[in-house]
Protein backbone atom coordinates (compact mmCIF):
# COMPACT_ATOMS: atom_id res chain seq x y z
CA UNK A 1 0.00 0.00 0.00
CA UNK A 2 1.19 3.40 -0.35
CA UNK A 3 2.92 4.99 2.62
CA UNK A 4 0.83 8.06 3.69
CA UNK A 5 2.94 11.34 2.26
CA UNK A 6 2.22 14.37 4.44
CA UNK A 7 3.20 17.67 2.93
CA UNK A 8 5.81 19.47 4.78
CA UNK A 9 4.37 22.66 6.49
CA UNK A 10 6.45 24.49 4.40
CA UNK A 11 4.71 23.87 1.03
CA UNK A 12 1.22 24.17 2.16
CA UNK A 13 -0.51 26.58 -0.15
CA UNK A 14 -0.62 29.98 1.08
CA UNK A 15 -3.38 32.46 -0.28
CA UNK A 16 -0.52 34.83 -1.54
CA UNK A 17 1.22 32.78 -3.57
CA UNK A 18 -0.06 33.00 -7.43
CA UNK A 19 -2.08 30.47 -8.53
CA UNK A 20 0.43 28.65 -11.11
CA UNK A 21 2.79 27.87 -8.41
CA UNK A 22 0.22 26.53 -6.14
CA UNK A 23 -0.98 23.95 -9.05
CA UNK A 24 2.39 22.89 -9.48
CA UNK A 25 3.50 22.44 -6.55
CA UNK A 26 0.18 20.39 -6.36
CA UNK A 27 1.20 18.12 -8.84
CA UNK A 28 4.82 17.84 -7.99
CA UNK A 29 3.58 16.38 -4.72
CA UNK A 30 1.10 14.23 -6.79
CA UNK A 31 4.23 13.25 -8.44
CA UNK A 32 5.84 12.32 -5.46
CA UNK A 33 2.96 10.31 -4.34
CA UNK A 34 2.61 8.67 -6.74
CA UNK A 35 5.77 7.78 -6.72
CA UNK A 36 5.97 6.47 -3.19
CA UNK A 37 2.81 4.09 -4.58
CA UNK A 38 5.58 2.76 -7.22
CA UNK A 39 8.67 1.78 -5.63
CA UNK A 40 6.64 0.18 -3.08
CA UNK A 41 5.60 -3.14 -3.14
CA UNK A 42 2.02 -3.36 -4.47
CA UNK A 43 -1.25 -4.29 -2.77
CA UNK A 44 -2.75 -7.45 -4.15
CA UNK A 45 -6.36 -5.66 -4.08
CA UNK A 46 -5.06 -2.67 -5.96
CA UNK A 47 -3.50 -4.92 -9.09
CA UNK A 48 -5.33 -4.13 -12.32
CA UNK A 49 -6.45 -7.16 -14.07
CA UNK A 50 -4.58 -5.66 -17.08
CA UNK A 51 -1.18 -6.22 -18.07
CA UNK A 52 1.37 -5.56 -15.14
CA UNK A 53 4.51 -4.05 -17.03
CA UNK A 54 4.48 -0.57 -15.28
CA UNK A 55 4.23 -2.41 -11.83
CA UNK A 56 7.84 -4.21 -12.84
CA UNK A 57 11.31 -3.34 -12.48
CA UNK A 58 13.35 -4.71 -15.71
CA UNK A 59 16.86 -5.32 -16.24
CA UNK A 60 18.35 -6.70 -19.93
CA UNK A 61 20.80 -9.62 -18.74
CA UNK A 62 24.01 -8.61 -20.19
CA UNK A 63 26.66 -11.20 -20.02
CA UNK A 64 26.24 -15.01 -19.18
CA UNK A 65 23.19 -15.73 -17.65
CA UNK A 66 22.46 -14.62 -14.14
CA UNK A 67 21.17 -16.77 -10.93
CA UNK A 68 18.42 -15.52 -8.57
CA UNK A 69 20.59 -14.07 -6.08
CA UNK A 70 22.73 -12.33 -8.74
CA UNK A 71 19.59 -11.10 -9.92
CA UNK A 72 18.30 -9.56 -6.33
CA UNK A 73 21.68 -8.46 -5.69
CA UNK A 74 21.37 -6.11 -9.13
CA UNK A 75 17.82 -5.39 -8.14
CA UNK A 76 19.35 -3.56 -4.67
CA UNK A 77 22.11 -2.28 -6.47
CA UNK A 78 20.12 -0.47 -8.81
CA UNK A 79 20.62 -2.18 -12.46
CA UNK A 80 16.53 -2.78 -12.15
CA UNK A 81 14.46 0.18 -14.03
CA UNK A 82 10.45 0.77 -13.97
CA UNK A 83 8.88 -0.51 -16.69
CA UNK A 84 7.44 2.36 -19.50
CA UNK A 85 4.38 0.74 -20.75
CA UNK A 86 1.99 -2.37 -19.83
CA UNK A 87 3.60 -4.37 -22.44
CA UNK A 88 6.96 -4.52 -22.45
CA UNK A 89 8.49 -5.40 -25.33
CA UNK A 90 11.85 -6.14 -26.43
CA UNK A 91 11.62 -7.12 -30.23
CA UNK A 92 13.12 -10.03 -32.04
CA UNK A 93 16.35 -11.77 -31.17
CA UNK A 94 16.44 -9.48 -27.63
CA UNK A 95 18.88 -10.56 -24.94
CA UNK A 96 17.04 -12.39 -22.01
CA UNK A 97 15.00 -10.14 -19.14
CA UNK A 98 15.09 -10.20 -15.94
CA UNK A 99 11.53 -8.27 -14.50
CA UNK A 100 10.95 -8.09 -10.34
CA UNK A 101 7.02 -7.53 -9.17
CA UNK A 102 6.88 -6.89 -5.44
CA UNK A 103 3.37 -7.25 -4.00
CA UNK A 104 1.58 -6.95 -0.61
CA UNK A 105 -0.32 -9.65 0.83
CA UNK A 106 -1.99 -7.60 3.40
CA UNK A 107 -4.05 -10.28 4.76
CA UNK A 108 -3.58 -12.68 7.51
CA UNK A 109 -3.39 -16.21 5.13
CA UNK A 110 -1.73 -16.99 2.11
CA UNK A 111 -3.76 -16.05 -1.30
CA UNK A 112 -3.71 -17.72 -4.55
CA UNK A 113 -2.74 -15.90 -7.37
CA UNK A 114 -2.25 -17.06 -10.96
CA UNK A 115 0.62 -15.50 -13.15
CA UNK A 116 -0.16 -15.45 -16.79
CA UNK A 117 2.51 -14.34 -19.40
CA UNK A 118 0.06 -14.42 -22.67
CA UNK A 119 2.61 -14.98 -25.42
CA UNK A 120 3.00 -19.02 -26.29
CA UNK A 121 5.78 -18.80 -28.61
CA UNK A 122 8.67 -17.87 -25.47
CA UNK A 123 10.90 -20.62 -25.44
CA UNK A 124 12.14 -20.21 -21.76
CA UNK A 125 10.49 -18.62 -18.50
CA UNK A 126 11.99 -19.27 -15.11
CA UNK A 127 10.10 -18.24 -12.26
CA UNK A 128 10.80 -17.71 -8.67
CA UNK A 129 8.57 -16.71 -5.39
CA UNK A 130 10.98 -15.37 -2.74
CA UNK A 131 10.06 -13.95 0.56
CA UNK A 132 12.46 -12.22 3.24
CA UNK A 133 15.31 -13.50 1.20
CA UNK A 134 13.68 -17.14 1.23
CA UNK A 135 12.57 -18.74 -2.15
CA UNK A 136 9.31 -20.15 -1.88
CA UNK A 137 9.00 -21.58 -5.39
CA UNK A 138 10.69 -22.49 -8.84
CA UNK A 139 9.00 -23.26 -12.25
CA UNK A 140 10.23 -23.27 -15.32
CA UNK A 141 8.32 -22.96 -18.46
CA UNK A 142 8.57 -22.46 -22.26
CA UNK A 143 8.31 -24.05 -25.64
CA UNK A 144 12.11 -24.88 -26.20
CA UNK A 145 12.21 -27.09 -24.15
CA UNK A 146 9.74 -29.99 -23.71
CA UNK A 147 9.86 -31.27 -20.14
CA UNK A 148 8.99 -27.54 -19.24
CA UNK A 149 5.05 -26.77 -18.52
CA UNK A 150 3.66 -25.85 -22.02
CA UNK A 151 1.49 -23.46 -22.70
CA UNK A 152 -2.82 -23.14 -22.82
CA UNK A 153 -4.65 -22.76 -25.28
CA UNK A 154 -5.01 -18.73 -25.70
CA UNK A 155 -3.68 -17.89 -22.51
CA UNK A 156 -0.30 -18.95 -22.68
CA UNK A 157 2.14 -20.09 -19.69
CA UNK A 158 0.10 -19.38 -16.33
CA UNK A 159 1.80 -20.48 -12.66
CA UNK A 160 -0.13 -21.02 -9.57
CA UNK A 161 1.06 -19.07 -7.27
CA UNK A 162 0.56 -19.39 -3.25
CA UNK A 163 1.54 -15.94 -1.75
CA UNK A 164 2.24 -15.70 1.96
CA UNK A 165 1.26 -12.56 4.01
CA UNK A 166 3.29 -9.80 4.05
CA UNK A 167 5.48 -8.78 0.97
CA UNK A 168 6.96 -11.21 -1.59
CA UNK A 169 9.00 -10.76 -4.50
CA UNK A 170 8.07 -12.46 -7.72
CA UNK A 171 11.30 -12.47 -10.16
CA UNK A 172 11.08 -13.59 -13.93
CA UNK A 173 13.54 -14.44 -16.56
CA UNK A 174 12.75 -14.75 -20.03
CA UNK A 175 14.22 -16.14 -22.97
CA UNK A 176 13.44 -16.33 -26.67
CA UNK A 177 15.24 -15.43 -30.23
CA UNK A 178 11.17 -14.50 -30.70
CA UNK A 179 9.64 -11.76 -30.60
CA UNK A 180 10.41 -10.71 -26.87
CA UNK A 181 7.24 -9.19 -25.41
CA UNK A 182 6.15 -9.80 -22.43
CA UNK A 183 2.11 -8.95 -21.50
CA UNK A 184 2.00 -10.41 -17.76
CA UNK A 185 -0.87 -10.45 -15.67
CA UNK A 186 -1.44 -11.59 -11.74
CA UNK A 187 -5.09 -12.68 -11.84
CA UNK A 188 -7.31 -14.60 -9.60
CA UNK A 189 -9.18 -17.67 -10.47
CA UNK A 190 -12.05 -16.00 -11.50
CA UNK A 191 -10.05 -13.56 -13.51
CA UNK A 192 -8.57 -16.63 -15.03
CA UNK A 193 -11.60 -17.77 -15.66
CA UNK A 194 -13.24 -14.92 -17.08
CA UNK A 195 -10.11 -14.38 -19.54
CA UNK A 196 -10.16 -18.31 -20.66
CA UNK A 197 -13.87 -17.94 -21.57
CA UNK A 198 -13.34 -14.99 -23.79
CA UNK A 199 -10.32 -16.36 -25.63
CA UNK A 200 -12.11 -19.59 -26.22
CA UNK A 201 -15.26 -18.01 -27.31
CA UNK A 202 -13.12 -15.61 -29.45
CA UNK A 203 -10.96 -18.49 -30.98
CA UNK A 204 -13.49 -20.53 -31.51
CA UNK A 205 -15.39 -17.95 -33.29
CA UNK A 206 -12.47 -17.11 -35.43
CA UNK A 207 -11.56 -21.06 -36.63
CA UNK A 208 -15.02 -21.37 -36.95
CA UNK A 209 -15.10 -18.79 -39.38
CA UNK A 210 -12.11 -19.85 -40.92
CA UNK A 211 -13.06 -23.29 -41.40
CA UNK A 212 -16.30 -22.64 -42.94
CA UNK A 213 -14.67 -20.38 -45.49
CA UNK A 214 -12.81 -22.92 -46.37
CA UNK A 215 -15.02 -25.91 -46.23
CA UNK A 216 -18.24 -23.52 -48.36
CA UNK A 217 -14.85 -22.48 -51.43
CA UNK A 218 -14.06 -26.79 -50.89
CA UNK A 219 -17.47 -27.33 -52.17
CA UNK A 220 -17.60 -24.21 -54.83
CA UNK A 221 -14.33 -26.06 -56.01
CA UNK A 222 -15.57 -29.48 -56.54
CA UNK A 223 -18.93 -28.02 -58.24
CA UNK A 224 -16.91 -25.04 -60.30
CA UNK A 225 -13.67 -26.48 -60.96
CA UNK A 226 -12.95 -23.28 -60.90
CA UNK A 227 -9.12 -22.92 -59.76
CA UNK A 228 -8.48 -19.78 -58.01
CA UNK A 229 -11.27 -21.73 -55.25
CA UNK A 230 -8.39 -24.05 -54.83
CA UNK A 231 -5.75 -21.87 -54.67
CA UNK A 232 -7.87 -19.73 -51.95
CA UNK A 233 -9.02 -22.62 -49.72
CA UNK A 234 -4.64 -23.35 -49.48
CA UNK A 235 -4.03 -19.92 -48.42
CA UNK A 236 -6.89 -19.81 -46.14
CA UNK A 237 -5.64 -23.47 -45.12
CA UNK A 238 -2.27 -21.91 -44.60
CA UNK A 239 -3.08 -18.84 -42.43
CA UNK A 240 -5.20 -20.92 -40.07
CA UNK A 241 -1.97 -23.14 -39.74
CA UNK A 242 0.31 -20.17 -38.94
CA UNK A 243 -2.22 -18.62 -36.58
CA UNK A 244 -2.66 -22.23 -34.69
CA UNK A 245 0.95 -22.16 -34.84
CA UNK A 246 1.72 -18.63 -33.33
CA UNK A 247 -1.20 -18.68 -30.62
CA UNK A 248 0.11 -22.02 -29.30
CA UNK A 249 -2.97 -24.43 -30.06
CA UNK A 250 -0.67 -26.37 -32.36
CA UNK A 251 1.84 -26.93 -29.78
CA UNK A 252 -1.06 -28.59 -27.86
CA UNK A 253 -3.03 -29.81 -30.29
CA UNK A 254 -0.90 -30.84 -33.42
CA UNK A 255 2.76 -31.00 -32.47
CA UNK A 256 2.34 -31.65 -28.63
CA UNK A 257 5.85 -31.14 -27.19
CA UNK A 258 7.65 -31.08 -30.15
CA UNK A 259 9.84 -28.63 -29.49
CA UNK A 260 11.70 -28.39 -32.93
CA UNK A 261 8.29 -28.38 -35.06
CA UNK A 262 7.80 -25.52 -32.85
CA UNK A 263 10.72 -23.40 -33.39
CA UNK A 264 10.20 -23.59 -36.64
CA UNK A 265 6.07 -23.76 -37.50
CA UNK A 266 5.82 -19.92 -36.63
CA UNK A 267 8.15 -18.41 -39.28
CA UNK A 268 7.77 -21.35 -41.72
CA UNK A 269 3.88 -21.02 -41.88
CA UNK A 270 3.87 -17.07 -42.50
CA UNK A 271 6.09 -17.41 -44.94
CA UNK A 272 3.57 -20.60 -46.28
CA UNK A 273 0.93 -18.18 -46.07
CA UNK A 274 2.84 -14.69 -47.76
CA UNK A 275 3.64 -17.50 -50.85
CA UNK A 276 0.06 -18.86 -51.10
CA UNK A 277 -1.62 -15.57 -51.11
CA UNK A 278 1.01 -14.02 -53.74
CA UNK A 279 -0.15 -17.40 -55.76
CA UNK A 280 -4.07 -16.59 -54.87
CA UNK A 281 -3.53 -13.49 -56.43
CA UNK A 282 -1.49 -14.49 -59.92
CA UNK A 283 -4.51 -17.05 -60.71
CA UNK A 284 -7.15 -14.61 -59.44
CA UNK A 285 -5.65 -11.70 -61.49
CA UNK A 286 -5.04 -13.55 -64.67
CA UNK A 287 -1.16 -11.92 -64.13
CA UNK A 288 0.54 -14.51 -66.40
CA UNK A 289 -1.09 -13.25 -69.75
CA UNK A 290 -2.21 -9.74 -67.59
CA UNK A 291 1.44 -8.67 -66.63
CA UNK A 292 3.90 -11.32 -67.26
CA UNK A 293 6.50 -9.47 -65.79
CA UNK A 294 4.76 -9.02 -63.05
CA UNK A 295 3.99 -12.84 -62.89
CA UNK A 296 7.71 -13.78 -63.22
CA UNK A 297 8.38 -11.43 -60.35
CA UNK A 298 5.91 -12.93 -58.33
CA UNK A 299 6.93 -16.36 -58.70
CA UNK A 300 10.53 -15.35 -58.22
CA UNK A 301 9.51 -13.38 -54.86
CA UNK A 302 7.62 -16.84 -53.86
CA UNK A 303 10.41 -18.97 -54.32
CA UNK A 304 13.31 -16.75 -53.01
CA UNK A 305 10.99 -16.84 -49.84
CA UNK A 306 10.37 -20.14 -49.61
CA UNK A 307 14.00 -20.70 -50.45
CA UNK A 308 15.94 -18.13 -47.81
CA UNK A 309 13.15 -19.80 -44.70
CA UNK A 310 14.29 -23.25 -45.48
CA UNK A 311 18.14 -22.30 -45.50
CA UNK A 312 17.81 -20.49 -42.30
CA UNK A 313 16.14 -23.73 -40.93
CA UNK A 314 18.55 -25.83 -42.35
CA UNK A 315 21.10 -23.47 -40.77
CA UNK A 316 19.44 -23.46 -37.41
CA UNK A 317 19.23 -19.54 -37.32
CA UNK A 318 15.95 -19.50 -35.61
CA UNK A 319 16.00 -15.80 -35.34
CA UNK A 320 16.87 -15.10 -38.79
CA UNK A 321 14.36 -17.32 -39.73
CA UNK A 322 11.84 -15.00 -37.49
CA UNK A 323 13.11 -11.89 -38.70
CA UNK A 324 12.69 -12.87 -42.04
CA UNK A 325 9.21 -14.20 -42.02
CA UNK A 326 8.21 -10.93 -40.15
CA UNK A 327 10.09 -8.96 -42.82
CA UNK A 328 8.18 -11.16 -45.88
CA UNK A 329 4.81 -10.86 -44.23
CA UNK A 330 5.19 -7.41 -43.68
CA UNK A 331 6.76 -7.19 -47.85
CA UNK A 332 3.94 -9.53 -49.08
CA UNK A 333 0.74 -7.83 -47.57
CA UNK A 334 2.12 -4.33 -49.67
CA UNK A 335 2.42 -6.56 -52.59
CA UNK A 336 -1.14 -7.81 -52.39
CA UNK A 337 -2.00 -4.13 -52.19
CA UNK A 338 0.16 -2.86 -55.24
CA UNK A 339 -1.46 -5.69 -57.36
CA UNK A 340 -5.18 -5.04 -56.34
CA UNK A 341 -3.92 -1.59 -57.83
CA UNK A 342 -2.51 -2.57 -61.12
CA UNK A 343 -5.50 -5.14 -61.52
CA UNK A 344 -7.97 -1.77 -61.60
CA UNK A 345 -5.68 0.08 -64.23
CA UNK A 346 -6.08 -2.97 -66.39
CA UNK A 347 -10.00 -2.94 -65.70
CA UNK A 348 -9.78 -6.36 -64.69
CA UNK A 349 -13.28 -8.33 -63.04
CA UNK A 350 -13.28 -7.73 -59.76
CA UNK A 351 -10.58 -5.66 -58.85
CA UNK A 352 -12.04 -3.37 -56.57
CA UNK A 353 -12.97 -6.27 -54.63
CA UNK A 354 -9.99 -7.82 -54.72
CA UNK A 355 -7.75 -4.33 -53.51
CA UNK A 356 -10.36 -3.86 -50.60
CA UNK A 357 -9.69 -7.67 -49.59
CA UNK A 358 -5.71 -6.99 -49.81
CA UNK A 359 -6.05 -3.33 -47.73
CA UNK A 360 -8.07 -5.26 -45.36
CA UNK A 361 -5.76 -7.91 -44.69
CA UNK A 362 -2.54 -5.65 -44.68
CA UNK A 363 -4.12 -3.07 -42.50
CA UNK A 364 -4.60 -6.47 -40.04
CA UNK A 365 -1.67 -8.66 -40.75
CA UNK A 366 0.56 -5.80 -40.52
CA UNK A 367 -0.74 -4.03 -37.27
CA UNK A 368 -0.43 -7.85 -35.61
CA UNK A 369 3.63 -8.09 -36.56
CA UNK A 370 4.39 -4.27 -35.45
CA UNK A 371 2.86 -4.73 -32.50
CA UNK A 372 4.24 -7.79 -31.78
CA UNK A 373 7.61 -6.35 -33.41
CA UNK A 374 8.09 -3.34 -32.77
CA UNK A 375 6.36 0.21 -33.81
CA UNK A 376 3.01 -0.29 -32.48
CA UNK A 377 1.71 -0.78 -28.52
CA UNK A 378 0.85 -4.02 -28.00
CA UNK A 379 -3.10 -4.90 -27.01
CA UNK A 380 -4.87 -7.87 -27.41
CA UNK A 381 -6.61 -5.88 -29.98
CA UNK A 382 -3.57 -5.06 -31.91
CA UNK A 383 -2.21 -8.69 -31.15
CA UNK A 384 -5.76 -10.14 -32.91
CA UNK A 385 -5.38 -8.11 -35.09
CA UNK A 386 -4.60 -10.25 -38.39
CA UNK A 387 -6.90 -13.41 -37.54
CA UNK A 388 -10.05 -10.67 -37.89
CA UNK A 389 -8.41 -8.85 -40.86
CA UNK A 390 -7.84 -11.96 -42.83
CA UNK A 391 -11.72 -13.29 -42.07
CA UNK A 392 -12.85 -10.01 -43.43
CA UNK A 393 -10.41 -10.23 -46.53
CA UNK A 394 -12.13 -13.66 -46.74
CA UNK A 395 -15.26 -12.41 -46.82
CA UNK A 396 -14.27 -9.70 -49.76
CA UNK A 397 -12.57 -12.24 -51.86
CA UNK A 398 -15.38 -14.76 -51.26
CA UNK A 399 -17.22 -11.97 -53.02
CA UNK A 400 -14.77 -11.14 -55.67
CA UNK A 401 -14.97 -14.75 -56.42
CA UNK A 402 -18.91 -14.58 -56.70
CA UNK A 403 -18.74 -11.66 -58.61
CA UNK A 404 -16.03 -12.95 -61.22
CA UNK A 405 -18.12 -15.94 -61.71
CA UNK A 406 -21.02 -13.52 -62.35
CA UNK A 407 -19.21 -11.89 -65.39
CA UNK A 408 -17.90 -14.64 -66.58
CA UNK A 409 -21.53 -16.29 -66.91
CA UNK A 410 -22.43 -12.94 -68.08
CA UNK A 411 -20.20 -13.55 -70.63
CA UNK A 412 -21.17 -17.01 -71.64
CA UNK A 413 -24.75 -15.97 -71.75
CA UNK A 414 -23.65 -13.33 -74.53
CA UNK A 415 -21.28 -15.22 -76.46
CA UNK A 416 -23.82 -17.76 -76.88
CA UNK A 417 -26.86 -15.14 -77.63
CA UNK A 418 -23.81 -14.11 -80.11
CA UNK A 419 -23.02 -17.94 -81.59
CA UNK A 420 -26.90 -18.08 -82.48
CA UNK A 421 -27.40 -15.01 -84.15
CA UNK A 422 -26.51 -13.72 -87.50
CA UNK A 423 -24.45 -10.44 -87.09
CA UNK A 424 -25.17 -8.79 -90.12
CA UNK A 425 -29.29 -9.36 -90.80
CA UNK A 426 -29.46 -9.44 -86.38
CA UNK A 427 -32.03 -12.54 -87.45
CA UNK A 428 -31.13 -16.12 -85.86
CA UNK A 429 -28.91 -18.63 -87.72
CA UNK A 430 -29.58 -21.78 -88.82
CA UNK A 431 -28.20 -23.23 -85.41
CA UNK A 432 -30.54 -21.06 -83.51
CA UNK A 433 -33.06 -21.93 -85.61
CA UNK A 434 -33.06 -26.23 -85.29
CA UNK A 435 -33.00 -25.42 -81.45
CA UNK A 436 -36.04 -23.73 -81.68
CA UNK A 437 -37.50 -26.08 -84.30
CA UNK A 438 -37.48 -29.10 -82.55
CA UNK A 439 -39.65 -28.33 -80.08
CA UNK A 440 -42.63 -26.81 -82.06
CA UNK A 441 -41.90 -29.78 -84.67
CA UNK A 442 -42.35 -32.13 -81.81
CA UNK A 443 -45.68 -30.43 -80.25
CA UNK A 444 -47.33 -30.08 -83.83
CA UNK A 445 -46.76 -33.83 -84.22
CA UNK A 446 -47.88 -34.87 -80.76
CA UNK A 447 -50.98 -32.91 -81.14
CA UNK A 448 -51.59 -33.30 -85.17
CA UNK A 449 -51.79 -29.69 -85.48
CA UNK A 450 -51.08 -27.98 -88.75
CA UNK A 451 -47.08 -26.62 -89.27
CA UNK A 452 -45.55 -24.96 -92.94
CA UNK A 453 -42.24 -24.58 -93.68
CA UNK A 454 -41.39 -21.84 -96.16
CA UNK A 455 -37.96 -21.30 -97.98
CA UNK A 456 -37.09 -17.85 -99.57
CA UNK A 457 -34.19 -17.29 -102.09
CA UNK A 458 -33.48 -13.53 -103.50
CA UNK A 459 -33.22 -14.06 -107.30
CA UNK A 460 -29.65 -12.94 -109.08
CA UNK A 461 -28.54 -11.85 -105.94
CA UNK A 462 -24.89 -12.56 -107.75
CA UNK A 463 -25.67 -10.18 -110.30
CA UNK A 464 -26.52 -7.69 -107.47
CA UNK A 465 -23.09 -7.76 -105.75
CA UNK A 466 -21.48 -8.30 -109.09
CA UNK A 467 -23.36 -5.00 -110.09
CA UNK A 468 -23.46 -2.76 -107.01
CA UNK A 469 -21.19 -3.56 -105.00
CA UNK A 470 -20.58 -6.47 -101.99
CA UNK A 471 -22.04 -3.47 -99.72
CA UNK A 472 -24.76 -3.10 -101.45
CA UNK A 473 -25.63 -6.59 -101.53
CA UNK A 474 -25.42 -6.73 -97.52
CA UNK A 475 -27.88 -3.58 -97.43
CA UNK A 476 -29.89 -5.81 -99.77
CA UNK A 477 -29.73 -8.60 -96.93
CA UNK A 478 -30.54 -6.40 -94.22
CA UNK A 479 -33.67 -4.82 -96.20
CA UNK A 480 -35.00 -8.42 -96.86
CA UNK A 481 -34.25 -9.67 -93.40
CA UNK A 482 -36.05 -6.57 -91.85
CA UNK A 483 -39.55 -7.29 -93.83
CA UNK A 484 -39.24 -10.82 -92.74
CA UNK A 485 -39.34 -10.31 -89.70
CA UNK A 486 -42.10 -7.45 -89.75
CA UNK A 487 -44.05 -9.51 -91.69
CA UNK A 488 -43.88 -12.60 -89.68
CA UNK A 489 -45.89 -13.29 -86.45
CA UNK A 490 -44.50 -13.72 -82.78
CA UNK A 491 -44.85 -17.33 -82.92
CA UNK A 492 -42.87 -17.99 -86.12
CA UNK A 493 -39.10 -18.71 -86.46
CA UNK A 494 -37.54 -16.59 -88.93
CA UNK A 495 -33.49 -17.06 -89.73
CA UNK A 496 -31.10 -16.60 -92.20
CA UNK A 497 -30.31 -19.96 -93.37
CA UNK A 498 -27.08 -19.23 -95.25
CA UNK A 499 -26.12 -16.97 -98.23
CA UNK A 500 -29.25 -15.16 -99.27
CA UNK A 501 -31.49 -17.99 -98.40
CA UNK A 502 -34.34 -17.65 -95.50
CA UNK A 503 -35.74 -20.26 -93.62
CA UNK A 504 -38.99 -19.82 -91.86
CA UNK A 505 -41.29 -22.20 -89.54
CA UNK A 506 -45.07 -21.26 -88.96
CA UNK A 507 -47.06 -23.23 -86.84
CA UNK A 508 -50.51 -23.54 -87.06
CA UNK A 509 -50.42 -22.69 -90.34
CA UNK A 510 -51.71 -24.42 -93.31
CA UNK A 511 -49.98 -25.34 -96.70
CA UNK A 512 -53.00 -22.74 -98.04
CA UNK A 513 -51.55 -19.68 -95.57
CA UNK A 514 -48.37 -19.79 -95.88
CA UNK A 515 -48.73 -19.52 -99.91
CA UNK A 516 -51.14 -16.70 -98.75
CA UNK A 517 -48.08 -15.25 -96.64
CA UNK A 518 -45.68 -15.93 -99.19
CA UNK A 519 -47.53 -14.51 -101.83
CA UNK A 520 -47.91 -11.08 -99.60
CA UNK A 521 -43.70 -11.49 -98.61
CA UNK A 522 -42.89 -11.68 -102.60
CA UNK A 523 -44.68 -8.74 -103.61
CA UNK A 524 -43.05 -6.68 -100.85
CA UNK A 525 -39.60 -7.80 -101.70
CA UNK A 526 -40.86 -6.78 -105.54
CA UNK A 527 -41.63 -3.14 -103.78
CA UNK A 528 -38.58 -2.61 -101.93
CA UNK A 529 -36.31 0.61 -103.76
CA UNK A 530 -32.98 0.16 -103.17
CA UNK A 531 -30.08 1.27 -104.97
CA UNK A 532 -29.23 4.79 -106.22
CA UNK A 533 -32.27 6.80 -108.40
CA UNK A 534 -29.48 6.21 -111.11
CA UNK A 535 -28.86 2.51 -110.94
CA UNK A 536 -32.20 0.98 -109.00
CA UNK A 537 -31.92 -2.42 -107.92
CA UNK A 538 -34.64 -4.63 -109.43
CA UNK A 539 -35.42 -7.07 -106.48
CA UNK A 540 -37.04 -10.17 -106.19
CA UNK A 541 -37.33 -13.55 -104.58
CA UNK A 542 -38.29 -16.85 -104.58
CA UNK A 543 -40.78 -19.23 -102.51
CA UNK A 544 -40.72 -22.85 -101.63
CA UNK A 545 -43.93 -24.09 -99.45
CA UNK A 546 -44.49 -27.34 -97.16
CA UNK A 547 -46.95 -28.26 -94.94
CA UNK A 548 -46.41 -30.99 -92.12
CA UNK A 549 -48.10 -34.54 -93.66
CA UNK A 550 -46.46 -37.90 -94.03
CA UNK A 551 -43.03 -36.47 -93.38
CA UNK A 552 -41.04 -38.34 -90.62
CA UNK A 553 -38.72 -35.14 -89.35
CA UNK A 554 -38.46 -31.29 -89.39
CA UNK A 555 -35.35 -32.20 -92.27
CA UNK A 556 -37.60 -34.04 -94.12
CA UNK A 557 -40.04 -31.00 -93.94
CA UNK A 558 -37.36 -28.17 -94.92
CA UNK A 559 -36.25 -30.87 -97.87
CA UNK A 560 -39.91 -30.77 -99.25
CA UNK A 561 -40.00 -26.61 -98.86
CA UNK A 562 -36.89 -26.40 -100.56
CA UNK A 563 -37.51 -28.70 -103.39
CA UNK A 564 -40.29 -26.66 -103.69
CA UNK A 565 -37.84 -23.57 -104.15
CA UNK A 566 -35.93 -25.37 -106.56
CA UNK A 567 -39.14 -25.95 -108.57
CA UNK A 568 -39.76 -21.74 -108.31
CA UNK A 569 -36.30 -20.88 -109.53
CA UNK A 570 -36.54 -23.53 -112.31
CA UNK A 571 -39.76 -22.26 -113.14
CA UNK A 572 -38.95 -18.76 -114.04
CA UNK A 573 -38.27 -17.43 -110.29
CA UNK A 574 -39.57 -14.45 -108.56
CA UNK A 575 -42.73 -17.12 -107.86
CA UNK A 576 -44.09 -19.14 -104.80
CA UNK A 577 -44.08 -23.28 -105.04
CA UNK A 578 -45.54 -25.53 -103.13
CA UNK A 579 -48.60 -28.23 -102.89
CA UNK A 580 -50.76 -25.60 -103.91
CA UNK A 581 -48.80 -24.18 -106.80
CA UNK A 582 -50.33 -20.73 -106.82
CA UNK A 583 -49.09 -18.48 -109.53
CA UNK A 584 -47.78 -15.37 -109.23
CA UNK A 585 -49.56 -12.08 -109.35
CA UNK A 586 -48.01 -10.35 -111.88
P1 LIG B 1 -30.36 -17.60 -107.94
O1 LIG B 1 -31.34 -16.64 -108.51
O2 LIG B 1 -30.27 -18.88 -108.66
O3 LIG B 1 -30.56 -17.78 -106.50
O4 LIG B 1 -28.94 -16.93 -108.17
P2 LIG B 1 -28.08 -16.18 -107.11
O5 LIG B 1 -27.10 -15.33 -107.80
O6 LIG B 1 -28.98 -15.44 -106.18
O7 LIG B 1 -27.43 -17.37 -106.33
P3 LIG B 1 -25.95 -17.82 -106.20
O8 LIG B 1 -25.98 -18.96 -105.24
O9 LIG B 1 -25.34 -18.06 -107.52
O10 LIG B 1 -25.22 -16.61 -105.54
C1 LIG B 1 -25.39 -16.24 -104.22
C2 LIG B 1 -24.43 -15.15 -103.93
O11 LIG B 1 -24.65 -14.57 -102.63
C3 LIG B 1 -23.02 -15.61 -103.95
C4 LIG B 1 -22.39 -15.01 -102.71
O12 LIG B 1 -21.20 -14.30 -102.98
C5 LIG B 1 -23.41 -14.04 -102.22
N1 LIG B 1 -23.42 -13.89 -100.81
C6 LIG B 1 -23.53 -14.87 -99.89
N2 LIG B 1 -23.50 -14.34 -98.66
C7 LIG B 1 -23.38 -12.99 -98.79
C8 LIG B 1 -23.31 -11.90 -97.89
O13 LIG B 1 -23.33 -12.05 -96.67
N3 LIG B 1 -23.20 -10.67 -98.40
C9 LIG B 1 -23.17 -10.44 -99.74
N4 LIG B 1 -23.09 -9.20 -100.17
N5 LIG B 1 -23.21 -11.46 -100.60
C10 LIG B 1 -23.32 -12.71 -100.17
MG1 LIG C 1 9.72 -20.32 -29.15
MG1 LIG D 1 -30.27 -16.63 -105.12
Amino acid sequence: MPASIRPPSCCRPTSTQPALLRLARVVLLWLLAMQAVLVHAAGLESLPAEPLGRWMEVMIEKGRPLTLDEARGRLSGGAFVRGHEEVLKFGIGARPVWLHLAVDNGGLRPVDRRLQLEISWLDRIDVYLVQDGERLLYKTAGDGDAAAQHPLPGLGYVFDLTLPPGQSEIFLRVETPDPLLLPIRLLDNAQIGALQRQYDYGYGLLYGFLLALIAYNAMLYIGLRERSYLDYIFYLGSFTLAHISYTGHGYIWLWPANTVVQQYAIPLMMVIFGCLGLRFADGFLNLRQLAPGIHRLIRWMSLSGLFMIFVTIALERQQDAVRFAFAFVLLFSIVMVWLGLIAIRHGQVAARYFLAAALTAMVGISTTALAVWFGLAYSPLAFHAAGWGVVAEGILLALALAYRMRQYQRARLQAEQLARTDLLTGLPNRRAFLEHAGPVWSTAQRSQRPLAAMMVDIDFFKAINDNHGHAMGDRVLQAVSQLLAEVCRGGDITARWGGEEFAILLPETTAEQATQLAERLRTKIAALRLGSPRKPIRLSASFGIAERGEHESLDQLIHEADEWLYHAKESGRNRVSGPLELQPAG
